[in-house]
């Protein structure tokens, strides 16, 4: 089975190049906020992370969670919100059905609370650490509880690492994959390096093969040239040595499936060949 997908931008950050890849200079560059919209055949409409909305402004507004705001300055107009790209291709909110939740840093969940209907799909035990954080503790982690809709847990569709029914053989050389709709459509791949839970998504799409793998790597520098970011940046990971592992993996995979579109969220470089390669009508 194939799904239609649309890769978008919505919004972007600024940030130092130094602070995403060791050794770059430091310079501010802008990091677009990527999200896809999923078309899938029987399923209906769904979404792999929000982009930035407005939401963002409001849940960083006060002390702590204003450093976040502070250390990643957010640019986005309005019309660059999921919610109304989407309207601009003539599908309303409430036709989401389900929202791919990659991990909860703030850049990855803004847009939540703007699609009423939708399910939210996510790795049980990366919620499991961000549901109670508050505050600092909340500000430390990249997690903003402001933007959680308020009946999260009754639309959550939460996947169990372990012991899910979604689980299947695992896709070589990840260790685990599940698959959402049992069509083969969308498997979704842990990569836990960066955030607890964090979910890439290997999608066969009408455009090919399209694996997105979040933040597992900021740049496509990072697998491709198993680069990693400045040590301080590495301090704030949820596992250094699995974020290296996921790197390797992601190489590997790359190696192995050459016709595979990899896709980190903030990767200009890679989503613009992505959407320039869906605009080369085949022969
Ligand atoms: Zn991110």
């Amino acid at each position: 089975m194939k799904v239609k997908i649309s890769l978008l931008q919505g919004g972007y950050c600024t940030h130092s190049r130094k602070m995403v890849l060791h050794g770059e200079a430091n310079e501010t560059c802008q990091f677009p906020s990527l999200f896809a919209v999923i078309e899938h055949p029987t399923e209906g409409i769904l979404l792999y992370d929000t982009g930035y909305s407005e939401h963002f402004f409001g849940a960083t507004r006060r002390y702590p969670y204003r450093l976040y705001a502070q250390v990643t300055p957010v640019f986005l107009k309005p019309e660059e919100t999921a919610v109304a790209q989407l309207r601009e291709r003539g599908i309303s909110a409430n036709e989401v059905k389900y929202i791919l939740v990659s991990h909860f840093h703030g850049d990855h969940v803004t847009g939540l609370r703007d699609f009423p209907k939708a399910r939210f799909v996510c790795l049980h035990q990366g919620y499991e650490q961000v549901r109670s954080l508050k505050g600092i503790a909340a500000t430390r982690k990249g997690f903003l509880p402001a933007l959680m809709p308020d009946d999260f847990e009754r639309r959550a569709l939460l996947i169990d690492r372990e012991d899910s029914p979604l689980r299947i053989a695992p896709v070589p050389p990840f260790a685990y994959s599940y698959d959402l709709f049992g069509d083969g459509s969308i498997v979704l791949i842990p990569l836990e390096g960066h955030f607890c839970g964090q979910l890439g998504a290997l999608i066969q799409t009408t455009q090919g093969p399209l694996f997105l793998i979040a933040d597992a790597c900021w740049l496509r520098e990072g697998y491709l040239e198993q680069r990693l970011p400045h040590p301080l940046a590495m301090t704030l990971m949820n596992n250094p040595s699995q974020y290296k592992q996921d790197l390797a993996d992601i190489l590997s995979y790359h190696t192995q499936n050459p016709e595979t579109a990899i896709m980190p969220s903030h990767c200009i470089p890679s989503f613009q060949e992505f959407v320039s390669a869906g605009q080369t009508p085949s022969a």
